[in-house]
């Protein structure tokens, strides 16, 4: 058979260069010898998850601490699945992660010069190599439509067969000529299939940057490459991509460990020296005593917009993630408290082969831990950038007023204490816990432990004494000098001794203070959350806690 007219018959494309031509328009990269190029290359369907900010974490890392370059690259092959605006958000959902990419999709680099970085528009590339391939005899037209294909499996499965297009099975494999343009003639749909030169019979040793040592079978399945509206399947547009954007190595889900002989056998029949390939163990979860895999439908914390919306403190569900990534980040951070974690020393080899137990309170405690150590400023950036995305109008309003709210947070925080407190978790529960320092949000419960007479007379008796300008001790001086006028103990060692003669003690005549004041039976540091209310709004608070 002619195989270049049949390359031409079915590639008809008459602007397409000869194959050697792209070695020259992407060359190697000059790089220093260890400098790793990584990419992330999602598929723009609008969801951007935890997998993929692990994975771009690892990916960015492996750059980064190489002196090497991490690009983006879109892999929109399936048209029906692409969402617009999925590429911007890919990128700002990991730029609020910290993580950047050097060159790519929606980058605007200098270093941009080994696109077009969305595969649609790489069609002619592949398309080229497609018809080498058709023409070295390594490919050829598929005729066979859906049921015929559905049969077979059908057939494969009751024999107990492998199923798949391959050997015996690959039907359009032995097409005659004529069979072949009668069918092109008739106008019969077809894929181009890689004709496989693999054996099952064969092993391959294959060295995972990741999983370490892997045997995997050969190939022998005639995988589509060319679909039939002309688009590459990914097995083909990733060999070609990687190796013409020179990416050193891929990492990317345990999923596709399963193609990777086909993958293999690509980028021999290319001629090109495959990338390293790591493949990362799914993120996973305790599920009622089981561990399963995060799941997309089940699980709306594997949703990286759940992290945003919640308003987790970006550093720490890094940090965390890091802890999954390596196991002895965490060691490290205990170590280094104070150092930025990408002075940490990330390595690939040190991921783990099985899944990562991804904890949500875990979570928790490293944002908690990450806020605490922020100045009251820093956190009132950090609350601000989150209510002015996803908060009130009331949140709004309040964060204009900075210096008050600093304020606030100095004290929450226990800026200045001994040891700072760790109540702020995320954006979304910290700003609630701000409310009542406003009366537009101020929603007091007023659970009062002691009837209206106690209560009433208690607020009556501070209101008489309140004074603004006092400090913490002449502050609790006073609350101690007006226990006894209302029937409670001002010492504590009185009220032990005879608990009958009295109401209760004076942290009982504090606390009906800060139910009037907060709403709250509990709260930080009453006199100081006085001080910055104010006269004018502790009075008015403490008449109104009245019964
Ligand atoms: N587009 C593929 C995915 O989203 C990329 C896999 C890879 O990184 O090679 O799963």
């Amino acid at each position: 058979m002619d195989m270049k007219k049949l390359a031409a018959a079915l590639i008809p494309d008459g602007d397409l260069l000869p194959v050697e031509e792209y070695e020259k328009i992407y060359p190697e990269r000059t790089r220093a010898p260890k400098a790793e190029v990584t990419r992330l290359a999602p598929s723009p369907t609008g969801f951007i998850h935890l997998g993929n900010l692990y994975s771009a974490l690892a990916d960015e890392r492996c750059a980064h601490t190489t002196g090497g370059i991490f690009y983006l690259r879109i892999e929109d092959t399936d048209e029906k699945r692409r969402v617009d605006g999925a590429v911007e958000s890919v990128i700002r959902s990991l730029k609020y992660f910290g993580i950047d990419f050097d060159e790519g999709a929606e980058i605007d680099s200098p270093l941009n010069v080994y696109g077009p970085y969305y595969q649609r528009r790489r069609a002619k590339i592949y398309r080229a190599f497609v018809k080498d391939l058709i023409e070295r005899g390594l490919a050829y037209p598929c005729f066979c439509g859906e049921d015929e294909l559905n049969a077979v499996r059908e057939a494969q499965t009751a024999e107990k067969k492998t199923t798949g297009y391959y050997g015996e099975y690959a039907k359009c494999r032995n097409l005659s000529e004529e069979e072949i343009y009668n069918n092109l003639a008739a106008g019969k749909p077809y894929v181009i299939r890689l004709k496989s030169q693999g054996s099952i019979e064969n092993k391959i040793l294959f060295r995972d940057a990741i999983k370490g040592e892997v045997t995997v079978t050969e190939n022998d399945q005639d995988v589509v490459i060319l679909k039939s509206d002309g688009i590459p399947t990914y097995h083909f547009a990733h060999a070609i991509d990687d190796h013409f954007m020179r990416t050193t190595l891929v990492i990317r889900g345990e999923e596709w460990l399963s193609s990777l002989p086909v993958h293999l056998e690509l980028h021999k029949v290319l001629g090109f020296k495959p990338p390293r390939y790591a493949h990362t163990s799914s993120l996973m979860k305790m599920d009622g005593g089981t561990k399963r895999k995060l799941s997309k439908r089940k699980d709306p914390e594997l949703s990286l917009d759940y992290y945003r919306k919640d308003g987790y403190y970006p550093v720490a569900v890094v940090k965390y993630l890091m802890t999954l990534l390596n196991s002895d980040f965490e060691e490290w951070s205990l170590k280094n408290p104070e150092a930025d974690w990408r002075s940490f020393k990330f390595r690939i080899e040190k991921m783990s082969r099985s899944g990562a137990l991804f904890d949500l309170d875990k979570l928790n405690d490293v944002s908690k831990t990450e806020i605490s150590k922020l100045s009251a400023e820093g956190c009132y950036e950090f609350l601000k950038g989150w209510v002015d995305e996803f908060g009130t109008d009331a949140d709004r309003a309040h964060f204009a007023d900075r210096q008050y709210i600093t304020q606030i947070l100095a004290l929450i925080m226990g800026v200045g204490g001994k040891k700072r407190r760790k109540d702020i978790e995320r954006a979304a529960q910290g700003v609630r816990l701000i409310d009542y320092f406003f009366d537009d949000t101020f929603s007091p419960e007023y659970a009062y432990r002691f009837g209206k007479d106690t209560v009433n007379a208690v607020l009556d008796a501070f209101i008489k004494v309140y004074d603004p300008a006092d400090d913490n001790s002449a502050w609790f001086a006073k609350v101690k000098a007006i226990a006894p006028e209302v029937g409670f103990a001002a010492e504590m060692s009185d009220f032990k001794a005879n608990p009958e003669n009295y109401k209760g003690n004076v942290s009982d005549v504090a606390e009906i203070l800060r139910i009037a004041v907060t709403g709250m039976p509990n709260s930080p540091d009453l006199c100081t959350i006085m001080r910055i209310l104010g006269k004018d709004r502790t009075l008015a608070r403490l008449e109104a806690g009245k019964i």
